[in-house]
């Protein structure tokens, strides 16, 4: 790529419903009518998690696994199970990767629906310590936050990349 240009394969993991589509759209619509950052282009992988039958559409989520360069791992903050899911890429990522020296960033989007969280900002920050990773509330709803959710991963990216 040329000087200043670079693209980042991001890896959307979460389940069903989470907002991942949300979030990307808010982002790349945020950013790209207005102006246009030629140091942040992203490539984004979908993947969505229906239900725990890892067996599903097992190629292309390892290809998808195996291309990426950051993990954007999503639960909604009014869905239990989706951070109960979240709980579990980490294993994924390690099946796939063979490390656990990835860059991450976990998600809890829907903070707008407040008043039917079922998952604790604590219980947030606490998963993300077992990842080592950053941790972000979001609203892809209100677009809270979620630039800082990309830019912060995008940091994580660079520097792993500085550090080799
Ligand atoms: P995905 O399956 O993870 O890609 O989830 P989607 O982006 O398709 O979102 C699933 C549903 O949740 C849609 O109806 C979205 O409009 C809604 N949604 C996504 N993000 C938010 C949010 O931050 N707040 C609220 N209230 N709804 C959201």
């Amino acid at each position: 790529s040329s000087a200043g240009s670079r693209e980042y394969k991001v890896v959307m993991l979460g389940a069903g419903g989470v907002g991942k589509s949300a979030m990307t759209m808010q982002f790349i619509s945020h950013r790209f009518p207005d102006y246009h950052d030629p140091t942040i282009e992203l490539e984004v992988g979908y993947l969505s998690m229906l239900d725990t039958s890892l067996a599903e559409f097992t190629a292309m989520r390892d290809q998808y696994m195996r291309g990426g360069e950051g993990f954007i791992i999503c639960y909604s903050i009014t869905d239990r199970q989706s951070f109960q899911e979240a709980a579990e890429f980490k294993e994924l990522i390690y099946r796939v990767r063979h490390t656990y020296d990835i860059p991450l960033v976990l998600v809890g989007n829907k903070i707008d629906l407040e008043e039917f969280r079922q998952v604790s900002t604590e219980e947030g920050m606490s998963l993300a310590r077992e990842y080592s990773c950053s941790f972000f509330e979001t609203s892809a709803a209100l677009r809270f936050y979620i630039d800082d959710v990309f830019h912060g991963l995008v940091r994580e990216i660079r520097r792993k990349e500085f550090s080799l």
